[in-house]
């Protein structure tokens, strides 16, 4: 299958020429509100094409109530009102949780089947994500607010890639025989940790589910995952498939709820084996030291980050700006990687503002249900506020305002896409993770200078290098310390292609074949060889 290229499936191109199904009144078209916008009009929002059945939490195969009784309501980006309220789990949930997956690992069938079975499983319930895609993307949406065509159009899609790849990989994970310097038979043996605790974000709750989910199955563990508290549904519905295809109860328990309460429970329990977390440096932190003082787990930490998007002088500027536009904007500018530090070679930094302004102007905001919009509401109001909080620091620190600033529209948590020229080094908009759609465009003026800038952060996962050249990109892709460098592209997640951070932004990379020793344990076997002389 070739790489996925969320860019290109992204591109406005694609989003007019799309003849995916209507809903409702997506064809009605709206005027921008203010002199900074192209937006699609916020009417009364689209109602999703979905239907809420899962709100409980899932332990041992069965959806049950909290412990507590507690529920926590889940809310619609686009208006911020209820979408359902959902079954909170708190340290006792945890427990239970935990409890099924220890006894699904130690007497159940998942680490004793035959991997070719646990492949199989993974198989099927690949392929009744795809039966169901469309409500699957849908739910998605309706929680988190990113457009119905990018759900639908590449996320779902790589879900179903992220499992199919996994699925490939459980029944080819094996030891070595190895070469030892004495009359030793030595081999080893690839283990299961045992019960994985896995903590994931909002951004891309379902891609997250995968990229933890996909390996830690695969490789014969047992998993408690908590969701966001942000977007619960995505995780409880994708999980009833899982046992539809077959998963045997205990063996995917997934737990919504806070990070405080749940997701400190888990992170701390004495009987999780390995923990892995997406999420900010701060609270990777946290579950990093409730691990170590708990019972020393190992932890995948996949954190924050302020990766440089750098645009040579050679560069196509055409090319360029849409690629820097859709490195910083897609899904609302809520990804880890995002390129928010665009470095602009000063031979073509006019021209690349002048373009990048005018791209930011035509990029369209509007309910996320509606086609053609490129650009839904922010998660929540606290990231809402926190973004917003950022933009007037931007403006009081002297970086330009090019474009947008504001919020859109006068319901939800919908931002003016914004574009800041003139940011220098030292301005909070340039090191600190915004996590919104704010474009901070920098000038450099050689290449030693940009490296050196772009190196100037706590943070490395991830970079981008705008060139022709093919002594500067090599220059470049060696010399940025980050996990990964996309050159001429940008955000290409395909499920064989590794992801991770150096520095702060985490330990470990996930997907590809090195997401698998996340979650294996490598045991020795030694034997001694009787009569090595005949051998
Ligand atoms: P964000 O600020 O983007 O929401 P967080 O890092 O706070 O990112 O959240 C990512 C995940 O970590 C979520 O599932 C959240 O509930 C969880 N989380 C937050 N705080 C804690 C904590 N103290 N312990 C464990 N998990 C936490």
């Amino acid at each position: 299958m070739a790489t996925r290229r969320l860019s290109s499936l992204l591109s406005s191109s694609y989003v007019v020429a799309a003849s995916s199904r209507s809903f409702g009144r997506y064809s009605s078209w709206g005027r921008g509100i203010n002199r900074f916008s192209t937006a699609v009009a916020l009417e009364e929002p689209i109602t999703p094409p979905v239907q809420i059945n899962y709100t409980k939490l899932l332990i041992n195969g069965q959806f049950v109530d909290s412990a507590s009784g507690k529920t926590f309501p889940t809310l619609d980006p686009r208006t911020g009102d209820v979408i359902a309220h959902i079954a909170e789990g708190d340290a006792e949930d945890i427990n239970r949780a935990v409890s099924a997956a220890r006894k699904a690992f130690d007497e159940g069938p998942w680490p004793k089947m035959t991997a070719y079975e646990r492949s199989r499983i993974m198989l099927r319930f690949a392929d009744l994500i795809e039966k169901h895609s469309d409500e699957i993307a849908a739910l998605e949406t309706w929680d988190n607010g990113k457009p119905y065509e990018q759900a639908a159009k590449a996320e779902i899609p790589l879900l179903i890639r992220l499992f199919r790849y996994y699925a490939g990989w459980a029944d080819k994970i094996h030891g070595l025989t190895v070469p030892a310097d004495g009359p030793y038979h030595v081999q080893t043996l690839h283990e299961p940790f045992g019960v994985a605790g896995q903590i994931i974000p909002w951004n891309f709750p379902l891609l997250m589910y995968a990229w933890k989910v996909g390996p830690a199955l695969a490789c014969g563990n047992t998993v408690v995952l908590k969701t966001a508290e942000q977007t619960p549904l995505s995780a409880l519905y994708v999980s009833k498939l899982f046992h539809e295809a077959g998963l045997p109860p205990g063996v995917l328990n997934v737990i919504s709820g806070f990070g405080p309460t749940a997701g400190a429970a888990l992170a701390s329990h004495m009987d999780v084996d390995k923990l892995a977390f997406t999420g900010s440096t701060e609270t990777g932190k946290i579950v990093l030291g409730m691990a170590a003082r708990s019972n020393l787990k190992p932890v995948t930490l996949e954190l924050g980050g302020k990766s440089p998007f750098i645009v040579c002088e050679d560069a196509d500027i055409d090319k360029a700006v849409e690629l820097a536009h859709f490195a910083l904007f897609f899904n609302q500018g809520q990804c880890c990687c995002a390129g928010s530090r665009t470095l602009v070679h000063e031979r073509v930094y006019d021209e690349f503002i002048e373009k990048s302004k005018a791209r930011a102007l035509k990029r369209v905001v509007g309910d996320p249900f509606k086609k053609g919009v490129e650009q839904g509401p922010q998660i929540d109001s606290e990231q809402f506020e926190k973004i917003l909080k950022y933009i007037k620091i931007g403006i009081g620190s002297g970086a330009t305002l090019e474009s947008g600033g504001e919020r859109f529209g006068s319901k939800g948590y919908y931002i003016q896409p914004t574009v800041f020229s003139n940011v220098q080094d030292d301005m909070v908009i340039a090191k600190e993770e915004i996590f919104g759609p704010v474009q901070s465009i920098l000038k450099f003026k050689d290449l030693g200078e940009v490296i050196q800038r772009a190196n100037a952060t706590r943070y490395g996962l991830a970079a981008g290098v705008f060139t022709q050249n093919i002594d500067t990109a090599n220059t470049l892709a060696r010399a940025l310390k980050v996990g990964t460098v996309w050159i001429n592209c940008f955000d290409i997640f395909d499920a064989a292609i590794p992801f991770g951070g150096y520095k702060m932004s985490g330990h470990g990379r996930e997907k590809g074949i090195y997401s698998l020793s996340n979650y294996l344990q490598v045991k020795a076997v030694v034997t001694p060889l009787k009569n090595p002389a005949w051998l």
